[in-house]
């Protein structure tokens, strides 16, 4: 790495392409090309998303990219949401399309129609699906890698339920979920409740999973909505009531998407380069052999131990013929592999290996009797440090306001009092050139910063990718 992290934005670009995450020469703007080693690790990601929501009784499913214009054009807050980012498909070879058909921007518009046939009585609820594929947004605005994207990586969660109670329930589970997705990741954030003006189009509210980069910009990287039933009654989904009367069934969302890759490359990445949590890393361990002399001899030894850890963890021999030892380690920090295991002649006579942390750079020397129960333990303690101090900066960015001084140039969060009016809302973000990201779920009695009043209601005010 040529940049420091000091430099976020430059030093964001940079580690990407370095890493071997994605290339960005693809020849359109905002889609790159993943490349082995950051699919690998969005993939790890997916597996995780699959065995959770499984585990919460969801199925996975896959509709198809295109929907109908018909379609996309009955929940009306929702096509407005969305109008000026869509793809169309006009034509089918050189013959207009009699109905135009758009690239989901989200899956909403392709999913009720099927979701009101699917749907007949009660006991078809809950109906709870997943899936995970790529959406696409035409997005007028910088692109930024795995943060801005018009081909985006996509998971969302899908829900219908028979009373607003049972989809009150969902959204605490989503949440549930969450917390337990973020600890996976190693990721800090808060959750806030959008403002009226920035919830999702056609949802009754939205719920927001933000964390705070190191450029003191705000990333939403999980959101989950409460549709109650504004898209049911759009899209006729009803069922039979065990009364014998019908009723529109009340739906929630939850969506994440490769952002949280953005997030951890910035929060957990240092000057060396990327630094991935263990529990999702592609390679948990990378082998690398020091070799001079004796050199078959050491890769014979490099290859036992490959075999005596390949049933316990993601490892990785690096036996590149061309590349001394300091270039591997090099290459395989700038990778953010968390635990390099070193064997050199020194080490096969004293029966032992060498382990260093990516995360701390520790050196540990460990006989090769207790290596496979040192390496596990390691593990979990890079994972563990990684929350702690990405925690610790995280909420060191986190900072109450009592006026409007200082905001503008705060790198974090400023927290203020909000009565919560729409016009007091507008003037803080235009004074402070920054954004209400949402509204805490903590409360706390003070006076609304623009007009005084009483209220116990906080705002986070940030400046969001
Ligand atoms: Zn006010």
């Amino acid at each position: 790495m040529e940049i420091s992290k000091e430099n976020f934005p430059e030093w964001y670009t940079e580690i990407i392409e370095e890493a071997g995450l994605v290339d960005k020469r693809y020849p359109v703007k905002g889609m790159h090309v993943w490349l082995p080693y950051g699919w690998k690790l969005m993939r790890n990601i997916d597996d995780y998303f699959r065995e959770i929501f499984t585990k919460y009784g969801h199925d996975e499913v896959y509709f198809p990219l295109l929907v109908p214009e018909t379609e996309f054009k009955k929940e009306g807050e929702h096509i407005r949401g969305f109008e000026n980012e869509v793809y169309w498909v006009t034509h089918g070879g050189l013959d207009p399309l009699d109905v135009k058909l758009l690239l989901r921007p989200t899956s909403e518009t392709a999913m009720y129609p099927l979701f009101s046939l699917w749907i007949r009585t009660h006991a078809d609820l809950p109906l709870k699906i997943f899936q995970i594929v790529n959406i696409f947004r035409y997005e007028t605005k910088q692109t930024r890698t795995f943060i801005r994207m018009r081909e985006v990586h996509f998971f969302e969660s899908h829900t219908a339920h028979a009373t607003e109670e049972e989809a009150e329930e969902q959204i605490r589970e989503n949440i549930e979920i969450w917390k337990k997705v973020a600890h996976k990741l190693a990721l800090p954030y808060v959750l806030v409740r959008k403002t009226e003006w920035d919830k999702f189009p056609g949802a009754a509210y939205s719920i927001g999973a933000e964390t705070i980069m190191p450029s003191g910009r705000t990333l939403q990287i999980g959101t989950i909505h409460q549709y109650l039933q504004n898209f049911s009654r759009a899209y006729e989904i009803q069922y039979l009531k065990e009364d014998g009367t019908h009723d529109y069934v009340h739906q929630t969302t939850f969506g994440m998407s490769e952002r949280l890759i953005g997030a951890i490359v910035g929060i957990h990445g240092d000057d060396h380069g990327l630094v991935i949590p263990p529990e999702i890393a592609p390679i948990q361990v990378v082998i690398v052999p020091i070799v001079s002399k004796n050199k078959e001899n050491v890769l014979e030894e490099a290859r036992k131990v490959l075999e005596e850890l390949r049933n316990n963890f993601r490892v990785h021999l690096d036996d590149r013929d061309a590349y001394t030892p300091g270039y591997k380690f090099y290459d395989w920090e700038l990778k953010g592999v968390p635990i390099r295991l070193e064997i050199g002649p020194r080490d096969i006579e004293k029966n032992q290996v060498v382990l260093v942390r990516r995360d701390t750079f520790e050196k540990i020397s460990v006989s090769r009797g207790e290596y496979v129960e040192k390496i596990s333990s390691l593990l979990k303690d890079i994972h563990k440090n990684l929350i702690v101090r990405s925690n610790k900066e995280m909420f060191s960015r986190i900072k109450e306001f009592n006026s409007l001084d200082g905001i503008r140039e705060h790198k974090g969060i400023a927290v203020v009092h909000w009565c919560g009016s729409e016009e007091c809302g507008r003037r803080i973000e235009e004074s402070t050139d920054k954004r209400i990201i949402g509204i805490p779920f903590e409360k706390k009695p003070g006076k609304c910063v623009i007009c005084g009043k009483e209220t116990d209601t906080l705002a986070y005010v940030a400046k969001p990718y």
